[in-house]
């Protein structure tokens, strides 16, 4: 039989509270021989919907912050008065306003400071029904996600390798920051979410443009397509000029939020013709990243097998 490569899907919106992660987990049902991770590690919520089951946890140490060796300290008033961030006072650091720049370390005529890596936040290899999850849980007022983000990434990787899975499923982070550009570089596809709103258009628009500007291909989903279905056209019109196209419009639909409020991922739960357009989507996904003769002879055909 041929190799088959392994795939990264990233699902992405401009902004939160698109459906992003409702799509992800619903893929999640769908999608066979995957490994699933949330990269959305400055508010993860896959896990709600995953339960998942820690396997193993690990600390991460990403930043940097300032140990103060009060024996050393004068009192002097240097570091308090030197910091532009206001985050030090006579040696006593204010973890949150810190940005661990390191300049009161080179300015403390005692060398009473130094530098030491910083707890920045968790992540985690679980089992979920579904198969694998890799997920993080950044630190309180942690601010180096990016980071955290390409260590999940990598080791969902591993993970992927080592169960020779064949497809990475990213629940990206919204917006298009430091964080969204860690779970977009490497990927093969991504899935944008959005709404017919101004400001949906608005970060579509950004969205597309940072994937054409890593060469991704992208494809677009509209959620809640029907209210406002002059909208719902502009975007069809953004994405044909972005060179991406719009595979799926899925209607307001009270019953996922039903399924949402009981822990269930749409595709759990009676949610009429939603189904139906996500797990058409889905299909239309899975045959873009794994194009014929792939998805007969590993029979991704058969799309009653489950997961
Ligand atoms: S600059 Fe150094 S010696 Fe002066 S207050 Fe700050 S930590 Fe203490
Ligand atoms: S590391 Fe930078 S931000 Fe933090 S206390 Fe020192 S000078 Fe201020």
């Amino acid at each position: 039989m041929d190799q088959i490569e392994m795939k990264q899907l990233a699902i992405v919106s401009g902004k939160g509270g698109t459906g992003k992660t409702t799509i992800a987990a619903a893929f999640a049902s769908l999608a066979k021989n995957k490994v699933m991770v949330d990269c959305d590690v400055d508010a993860a919520d896959l896990h709600l919907l995953l339960k998942p089951k820690i396997v193993t946890q690990e600390k991460y140490f990403g930043g940097r912050s300032p140990y103060v060796d009060l024996d050393k300290c004068t009192q002097c008033g240097c570091c308090t008065e030197l910091c532009r961030f206001k985050a030090i006072d006579n040696g006593v650091v204010d973890p949150v306003s810190c940005e661990g720049c390191g300049f009161c370390s080179h300015i403390c005529p005692e060398n009473a400071i130094m530098m030491k890596e910083a707890f920045s936040g968790d992540w985690f290899v679980s089992e979920t029904s579904l198969g694998p999850f890799v997920h993080a849980r950044l630190g309180i007022g942690e601010e180096n996600s990016g980071k955290l983000v390409t260590v999940v990434r990598k080791k969902a990787m591993e993970v992927a390798q080592e169960g020779g899975l064949e497809l990475i499923l990213i629940d990206g982070p919204p917006g298009i920051g430091c964080p969204v550009t860690a779970s977009l570089t490497g990927v093969n596809l991504i899935l944008a979410i959005t709404e017919p709103t101004l400001s949906g258009i608005h970060d579509l628009e950004r969205i597309l443009k940072l994937a054409g500007h890593f060469k991704i291909p992208s494809m677009v989903c509209v959620n809640k397509f029907d209210i406002n279905l002059e909208n719902t056209q502009k975007i069809v019109s953004c994405c044909e000029k972005d060179g991406s196209r719009v595979i799926g419009r899925i209607p307001y639909e009270p019953k996922v939020v039903e399924a949402l409020v009981n822990k269930k991922t749409l595709m759990n739960y009676p949610c009429g013709e939603v189904q139906r357009i996500v797990r058409e989507m889905w299909e239309e996904v899975e045959n873009t990243l794994f194009p014929f003769p792939f998805n007969e002879k590993l029979g991704r055909g058969d799309r009653d097998r489950g997961c």
